[in-house]
Formats: structure tokens, C-alpha cells, sequence
């Protein structure tokens, strides 16, 4: 056994006020406490919450040798001490019964109700958390992963209650345990205590872990206090007397005090100044404690008339609370021998809310749990969760309060046991993301817990998450809705937004190489040096921007290619005249094909254009697309320029044939493909003749390499039938390869 282990076995002496080997709580002693409070509290529902608990712990034994149920009446001692409500009280005698004694849920809730059962099954669940890691981010997130699992506040209460007792009564573990345990305390459960503010429970915890893991600076610390305050004895009583007078003389009731602060806190600030005792004057205060809010100000003026204070350390935490509500005046004042002395000024509520935290809020007045009407506390709630839902009075207090500490993140692991912090309802895919942006772009699944899971199930707290990732996954835009994370989402669309901007670029540039081919120009003529030379007239500087904008619209293509056309004025006037032929003959067409050819599903008088791009003609499958100031525009089902373009799919609308469009004429393209023959010419304009179709227009030529015929024919259909009809008699002609249907 070592030294250090040996000072601490021998001086296992009550340090705290709830522990005491000498003065073991029993039932009475929770009895008078909660009647103190509470008198009107169900006795009878706590003795036999007492006694079932001491039943079922019956015959077991703690390791120090004494019965077991010592722990839990000593935890509802706790309780009592912090005034909590009959329930909890009630669960701090219960709380080891399910996990220690095999008693199931059920039998629990039929005899003590919901509220001790969901209490009690909190702790349980606590007790079950591993603490694998203990660097600060880990402890943060099972600090974390532990408000997450309390569905209400009480469930920490009891817990950290629990915790107190067994923090006074390590003495009795290996070293090792208790070390292990002391540590555990400081960076889970203090933290926790803290959180709640609950001030009196954080100093029982951080005294006992102090006095275990550091016992040398413990006692040396114990000793020099204790001589500074014989030392100081004679001030301190002095001050005191003074701020009576004070107070006295301008009629203001208050108590005062003087305190020395925690040993732990004391050592942790020499640590953090790196310097000892005599350095600190803050090792003490002065506490004064008022009716009103109004007379803690007017105390803190009176103070500042009489003493000189250090500027720089007047804290007014009553005009701004911290986190956890605390809320006081601090300054700190100079005696006239020169030392300073700090002071807190405070009314009696911010006192108890400075001492109890979250369990000030709960009171009793006339039997009934009442809120102690504290709307900073509220508010502050409020600030945490910040949502805007109203808090109503007492009956849903402790469902707010529950709403708030039902974290909104839950903690997940990676395989390699590190903890993610991701909110309520995140997904796999939030998870992916958060490792890596690749591994998001690249997700097609996961494993939760060794199980294959799809990317939108809800992830729970405490599940091991591994994604499965395929290099050729990509995003697509309903991602966006399985994600619940900012910087996933962010993500999504950044990805989205990039392939897009591809899509349009790429579209810019085909429509601008169609435009220079209608125009007669090879695009291969037109290099990159070239483009990038005349694009500053569109106000671009890079041809992608060029492109893009030619994809999205802003810059027409013929716009577009202006600047590459030929300046030969006779070149010039040629393509003018070619545009203006073929600017005729669409308003030709479009004016023959009236407008109520095709009509739209469930509307009437919508202008509508058959495109060009695949001129549909009656009995084609058709499909609308609704356009952007060109009314709907009629594609041919399977139309190969219409969907190679970016096609929103909530613009496709349905369309039909009007029935009455049988009369109508449609010029509609063909390509004749044939043999090279004499008289074949004769032969098809023959063929077409006796279909009795009208023939717009008729280009013949020969393809000398391949020995083929080429005919070009303007056709005046009516409808798909007619068209077919066509065909069949031109297929029946001698020396017919094939045909198409042009544009
Ligand atoms: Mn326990």
C-alpha cells in the first residue's frame, strides 16, 4: 500500500454534511425532512416506497459491510435536503431496485406510478453508460449523451444524488476505484451539477473527488484555510459588523455573511494563477442577502460610498444571469489596511436558485408543487431551447423543463468508437456527411449496430454507424430531404448547384455550335482564342460563363454568334436572306397549325406551339412542357432534343389531340434515302401523287460516294395516318433504302 492510499484510509472522517459514518440517515430522518417542506405529503406513499425498496434490498450488502438499503434512504435524504417533490424523494429509495434486485417496470408502475418509474428506469439507464475515453470533447458528449437520456430533469437530481452518496462512501473501494470513480465524478457529474446549477450538490461532489485524487493538496489546503480564517477571524467579524451598521442606518434589511469558498475551487484558481494561498484575496466573500431586487442596488451604491473597489471586478449578473441562472452583484472592495475583500449581493430567490438550481423550482405551498414564479428562470429555458413555445404555469413546468433537457442532438459512433454530435432525427446520410463531404457524395447505405439500414432512417443515440460508400454514388436532389443537418444539406446543394452549372455549360455550347451550323459556320472553326477574344462584349470573362449563360438563356445563341459571323457584306446579306426565308416559313407553319390542335388537360384557351425541334403531327404521342412566356410547347413523346434538355418535371403537363384538328395541315420533313437510279425522281413524286398528298417543296441530290439518292420532301399531312400511308407507298417504290422524318 503506498503512502498516498494510507492518508486517505485513515482519515475517512465525515467531510460532508450529507455523508456521515457516525450518522446514517434512516427513513425518520427523510420523513422529517420532506414534512418540513411538504406537510401535507402522503406519508403513507413514501413508507411504502421506503419499504419496498428495504424488501427487495434485503439481505444484500454495500462493500463497507453495511446493509445495502443504507444507500438509497441516504440518496432520498439528498433529495429531501434539496426539496424535491414526494416522487423523487420517493425514486431516490427506488432507484437501485431494478437494476439490483430484478424488479420489473410493471410491478414498479402499478404500485408508485408513471412519474417513480420513469425516474428510477432513467437512473438505471445512466448507470449504464460506459465512459470509454476521458478527454475533455469525450466527456463533453457523455455529459451530453447523459441529458439526452434523462426524459426528465429528476432522473440527473437523483442520479447526481446517488452519485453524492457513493462519493462519501468510496473510502471503502480499492484505490484504483476510487480514483477511477473521483475522476469520473469531476468530468461527468460535476459539469452536470453545474449545468443545473445546482451549487450545493456540485461542492458535496467536488469535495469528495478532490479529497480522492488529490488527498496531499486536500490537507494542505485544509490546514493553511484553517489558519487563515483564525487569522482572519477578527476581520471578517469586524466587516460584518460594519455592513449591519450600514444597512442599519439606511434602514434596509438583509443578512449578511462571510464564507470561505470551496477547497476545490480555491485550488483550482491557485492552479490556473499558479500561485498560493497568500496570492489569492478572492478566497472568501462577503454575502449579503436582500428582500428586493431594488435593495441589492442600493447596497451595492452604499458599499461603493464607504470602500474603494477594484475596478474591473464588478460582475452584475442580476442584470445579466449566467447560463444557469445564477444571479448576484459581485464587487470587490479594499479595507482600509488594504486588502481586498469580495462581496455578492443577492435576494433571497437568487439565493435559492444559486444554491439548488433547478430544484429551487420546485416548492410546496399548502401541499401543492408550485413554480416559485421566477420568469428569468422561464426564460432562460427558453433561451436554451430556443424555441418560442410558450411555458405555461406549474402543472407543465416539469414538461418544459423535460422538453429542454431532451437534448436536441443525439451521439453517435464511428467504428472506431469516436462520438458524433448530430440533432434529433439526423440520418445516416448526416452522419456521412460529418466524416467526410466524400463520404457523404459516395453514400449508398449504412450499417447501425452491424445492421444494413437505408440512408433516411432516424438514427437513435448510442448507435455504432459505418457507411457504405460506391465510387459512381452521386447526390441527387432528393437528398435534400433526407437530410436534417445545415452543413450536409449545404453540402447537397453545393454539389448540385456544380453539376448543374456542368449540365448548363454543356447545353450553352451545343446550342451555340448549332447556332454557327445553321449559320454555315464549321464550330471547328471557331477556337477557344477566338471565343475567348470576342466574349467581353457580353460582359464574361471566361468562355465557361459564356457558355453557361448561352445554357440558361441570358445570351440568345443568335446573340450569341454574332460576333463570329462572316463581315463580307455579301456573305452577310446571303445569311440574312437564309434567315429570313426561314423566319417566314415558321410563321408560315405556326399560323396554318392553329392554335387549337392540341389541347391541355383540364384548360382551355392556352397558347400552345408545337416544337420544332421534333414537329409532332396528329396521332403522335405528345407531351406539353410548359415554357416561360411561350406558352406550352408540344414535344413528341420520345423527342430526343426535348429531354437531352434540363426539364423540370412539374412543368410537363398532359396534352392530347383536339378532335376537331383532323383538318388541319402540318408541313412535315422527310428524308428519302435510294438507290441511284434513272427515273427514280419520276418514281417517288409518282408515289406521293397517288397518296394524294401535296408535295410543299422537293430537293433531290446524290451522294456520289455511297451511290445514293437523297431527297429532301416538304410533305402537307394531316395526320400520323396519313403520314404512314405516305411512307408505305414511297417504301413500295423500286430502289427505297430508307427514310427519316427530319426537322
Ligand atoms: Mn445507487
Amino acid at each position: 500500500m503506498g503512502l498516498v492510499n494510507h492518508t486517505v484510509s485513515a482519515v475517512v472522517k465525515p467531510i460532508a454534511r450529507w455523508v456521515s459514518k457516525t450518522k446514517v440517515k434512516t427513513y425518520e430522518d427523510v420523513k422529517h425532512k420532506l414534512l418540513k417542506y411538504h406537510p401535507r405529503a402522503d406519508v403513507g406513499f413514501l413508507e411504502s416506497a421506503y419499504a419496498f425498496a428495504a424488501k427487495a434490498h434485503e439481505g444484500q450488502v454495500r462493500k463497507s459491510g453495511e446493509p445495502y438499503i443504507i444507500h438509497p434512504v441516504n440518496v432520498a435524504f439528498i433529495l429531501a435536503d434539496c426539496k424535491l417533490d414526494i416522487e423523487t424523494v420517493a425514486a431516490g429509495f427506488l432507484h437501485d431496485v431494478v437494476e439490483d434486485c430484478n424488479i420489473e417496470a410493471e410491478e414498479l408502475e402499478s404500485r408508485f406510478g408513471k412519474v417513480v418509474v420513469r425516474i428510477v428506469d432513467g437512473v438505471t439507464k445512466i448507470g449504464k453508460v460506459r465512459f470509454r475515453d476521458k478527454t475533455q470533447a469525450q466527456a463533453e458528449n457523455y455529459r451530453k449523451m447523459i441529458l439526452a437520456m434523462a426524459e426528465d430533469v429528476r432522473v440527473l437530481i437523483v442520479k447526481l444524488a446517488d452519485r453524492c452518496h457513493n462519493m462519501g462512501t468510496l473510502a471503502s473501494l480499492s484505490e484504483e476505484k476510487r480514483k477511477r470513480i473521483s475522476q469520473e465524478t469531476l468530468e461527468i457529474y460535476i459539469p452536470l451539477a453545474h449545468r443545473l446549477g445546482m451549487s450545493q450538490l456540485k461542492s458535496e461532489l467536488e469535495r469528495h473527488a478532490f479529497y480522492y485524487l488529490e488527498p496531499e493538496s486536500y490537507f494542505q489546503l485544509s490546514e493553511q484555510l484553517a489558519e487563515k480564517e483564525k487569522k482572519q477571524g477578527k476581520f471578517l467579524l469586524s466587516t460584518i459588523k460594519k455592513i449591519n451598521r450600514i444597512l442599519q442606518d439606511n434602514k434596509i434589511k438583509a443578512e449578511v455573511s462571510s464564507r470561505i469558498k470551496s477547497k476545490y475551487s480555491i485550488y483550482r484558481k491557485m492552479k490556473r494563477k499558479a500561485c498560493t494561498l497568500t496570492g489569492l484575496y478572492d478566497y472568501y466573500a462577503f454575502r449579503i442577502i436582500t428582500k428586493t431586487v431594488e435593495d441589492c442596488y442600493k447596497v451595492f451604491g452604499l458599499l461603493h460610498g464607504e470602500w474603494k473597489h477594484i475596478p474591473g471586478r464588478i460582475k452584475d449578473f442580476i442584470a445579466t444571469p449566467k447560463a444557469n441562472l445564477y444571479q448576484s452583484i459581485h464587487t470587490t472592495l479594499i479595507s482600509k489596511d488594504g486588502q481586498p475583500f469580495e462581496v455578492q449581493v443577492r435576494t433571497r430567490i437568487m439565493h435559492r436558485i444559486a444554491e439548488e438550481g433547478v430544484a429551487a423550482h420546485w416548492t410546496y405551498k399548502n401541499g401543492k408543487l408550485i413554480n416559485l414564479g421566477n420568469n428569468d428562470f422561464v426564460a432562460w429555458l427558453r433561451r436554451m431551447a430556443d424555441d418560442q413555445k410558450e411555458v405555461p404555469d406549474t402543472d407543465e413546468f416539469l414538461e418544459s423543463i423535460k422538453g429542454q433537457l431532451q437534448a436536441r442532438e443525439i451521439l453517435v459512433f464511428t467504428p472506431n468508437s469516436e462520438i458524433k454530435t448530430l440533432p434529433v432525427g439526423a440520418t445516416p446520410l448526416d452522419f456521412a456527411y460529418l466524416i467526410h463531404t466524400e463520404v457523404g457524395h459516395t453514400a449508398i447505405a449504412a450499417k447501425v449496430d452491424g445492421k444494413m439500414v437505408p440512408l433516411r432512417s432516424e438514427l437513435q443515440s448510442g448507435s455504432i454507424v459505418e457507411i457504405i460508400t460506391r465510387k459512381n454514388q452521386k447526390p441527387g436532389e432528393e437528398w435534400l430531404s433526407i437530410v436534417k443537418t445545415h452543413s450536409a444539406r449545404a453540402k447537397i446543394r453545393a454539389y448540385l448547384r456544380e453539376d448543374e452549372r456542368v449540365k448548363t455549360i454543356e447545353e450553352g455550347r451545343h446550342l451555340f455550335d448549332k447556332e454557327l451550323k445553321r449559320n454555315k459556320i464549321s464550330p471547328n472553326s471557331i477556337n477557344n482564342t477566338k471565343i475567348q477574344a470576342k466574349i467581353g462584349e457580353f460582359g464574361k470573362k471566361k468562355i465557361e460563363d459564356f457558355y453557361s449563360a448561352i445554357g440558361f438563356g441570358s445570351i440568345t445563341p443568335k446573340s450569341a454568334i454574332k460576333p463570329f459571323l462572316p463581315e463580307d457584306p455579301h456573305e452577310l446579306k446571303k445569311l440574312e436572306e437564309k434567315r429570313e426565308q426561314r423566319l417566314h416559313r415558321a410563321i408560315e407553319k405556326v399560323t396554318k397549325q392553329s392554335r387549337h390542335l392540341v389541347r391541355v388537360k383540364g384548360h382551355t384557351d392556352i397558347m400552345v406551339n408545337l416544337a420544332n425541334c421534333c414537329n409532332p403531327i396528329i396521332g403522335d404521342g405528345i407531351i406539353g412542357y410548359i415554357t416561360i412566356g411561350r406558352g406550352i410547347s408540344v414535344h413528341k413523346k420520345g423527342c430526343r432534343s426535348f429531354s437531352s434538355q434540363n426539364v423540370n418535371p412539374e412543368r410537363k403537363v398532359e396534352v392530347v389531340w383536339d378532335a376537331d384538328a383532323e383538318q388541319k395541315v402540318f408541313l412535315v420533313n422527310i428524308k428519302v434515302y435510294t438507290e441511284e437510279r434513272t427515273g427514280i425522281l419520276a418514281d417517288i413524286t409518282d408515289a406521293i401523287n397517288k397518296s394524294s398528298t401535296i408535295v410543299q417543296n422537293l430537293r433531290a441530290s446524290v451522294n456520289e460516294e455511297k451511290n445514293m439518292g437523297i431527297f429532301e420532301i416538304n410533305l402537307q399531312i394531316h395526320s400520323l395516318d396519313h403520314l404512314n400511308k405516305v411512307i408505305q407507298t414511297l417504301k413500295r417504290v423500286k430502289g427505297f433504302l430508307s427514310y427519316e422524318r427530319s426537322h
